[in-house]
């Protein structure tokens, strides 16, 4: 069923392929939910992602099916990532992009975490 502007999951997608150990990552966060590691092509000089352990196409995806536990488990990772990295004094920002519009690339749900310098305005 095609529920979230997205192909259904494939297994074989990059971010799948860090989660099993089959493709290198830098990583910076390890726990029973999520996984956080550098972007490969960072747009800041800090520029993390956060992907969940489970098998979610999209935030779309993510939201209606993924348990209340992975749900909390998976944002609080997101703060711990932010804390752990020393983004918490001067800010940073989270975005995930959804399917087609949002030019989603991976099709395994993530947030950005962008950090280190000012950022510029958000644009649409
Ligand atoms: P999206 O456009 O789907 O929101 O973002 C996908 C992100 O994944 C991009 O910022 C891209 O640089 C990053 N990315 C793509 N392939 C890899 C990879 O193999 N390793 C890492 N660490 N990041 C990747």
């Amino acid at each position: 069923m095609r529920v979230t502007g997205l192909p259904p999951y494939d297994p074989q997608n990059i971010f799948a392929r860090i989660l099993r150990g089959e493709i290198p990552a830098k990583v910076v966060h390890d726990d029973a939910h999520a996984l956080a590691f550098h972007d490969i092509n960072p747009l800041a000089p800090l520029h993390v992602l956060v992907i969940p352990k489970g098998a979610y196409v999209s935030q779309a995806d993510f939201s209606a099916q993924a348990s209340d536990a992975e749900i909390a488990g998976f944002w609080r990772a997101v703060g711990q990532v932010a804390r752990a990295l020393g983004l918490e004094a001067n800010g940073y920002r989270i975005l995930a992009n959804m399917g087609e519009d949002a030019g989603q690339e991976v099709p395994h749900f993530h947030v950005h975490i962008f950090g280190g310098r000012r950022l510029g305005r958000m644009v649409a």
